[in-house]
């Protein structure tokens, strides 16, 4: 089971070597900007690299949204980033579930994902998997409750998707975390990363606000038995920099009993 963390761009192989970690995760453009991602000069080096890479899609993305000027740029920018982590072998982009407005048709929502793969799909389709992580907050998710996310399934039902379970948002979101795992393989089949992460916020807050693992309202047992059930690699979006995640990366590792990559 490779275990990792959420680390800063600009010299992702470093900062793995700095935690200990076996994967990355990071983003390829401002996560709060709409910006296209640009070609990585270490391009070959990452592909190159025994670290797995991860890339998170822009807190911006929302191909949900019933509002055009966001939805349309938001598909685009998408595939753009598709297009860049694929460049540098990356072996997933995660990328938020999203929601409609207030007073908006959660369909509409889940109709507009179907057109984002479709869109895709005109050109190819996305190179590299696509994962939907699930969210914390609002009411009008498309990946916060399971009865949500099962009819985002269901509407994308002919498309090779992926999806990202996120602890702390899963507990935020009000999903009890216990038997959490069999519960999303019964609606999406497939677990392809954990986001393990302890939440500030308490269950069903709604809050995304991470917390180390032996801090926060989860008992950090329960993120393991997530992490064990799932069977799928791990990164810790902790804070604490170089030190905080290195610690929650040995924690898991003594809890699950695997060995460092040193090793
Ligand atoms: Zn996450």
């Amino acid at each position: 089971m490779r275990i990792g963390a959420h680390v800063d761009p600009t010299d992702p192989l470093a900062e793995a070597a700095a935690r200990d970690a076996e994967a990355v995760q990071f983003f390829l453009a401002d996560p709060q900007g709409w910006k296209a991602p640009k070609a990585r000069d270490d391009a070959e080096r990452l592909r190159d690299a025994d670290v797995d890479l991860y890339v998170h899609a822009p807190y911006v993305v929302n191909v949900a949204t019933l509002n055009n000027r966001i939805r349309i740029p938001s598909r685009k920018l998408l595939l753009g980033h598709a297009t860049a982590a694929a460049a540098i072998g990356a072996k997933g982009l995660i990328v938020h579930g999203g929601h409609v407005n207030a007073g908006d048709d959660l369909a509409v929502g889940f109709d507009n994902w179907r057109k984002t793969f479709a869109y895709a799909a005109d050109s190819g389709g996305f190179p590299l998997p696509v994962l939907i992580e699930n969210t914390a907050g609002g009411d009008n998710a498309c990946a916060r409750h399971l009865d949500a996310l099962a009819r985002l399934w269901d509407a994308l039902g002919d498309y090779e998707v992926g999806f990202c379970l996120d602890t702390c948002h899963a507990h935020a979101g009000g999903e009890d975390l216990l038997g959490l795992v069999d519960r999303v393989k019964a609606i999406t089949g497939r677990i392809d990363l954990v986001h393990a992460n302890n939440s500030k916020g308490a269950f069903n807050s709604g809050q995304d606000r991470h917390d180390n693992l032996d801090g926060g309202t989860i008992d950090p047992e329960l993120v393991v038995a997530v992490i064990r059930a799932a069977g799928a690699p791990v990164i810790v979006e902790t804070p604490g920099g170089v030190d905080g995640q290195a610690a929650d990366i040995a924690f898991l590792r003594g809890q699950l009993g695997t060995g460092t990559s040193a090793a």
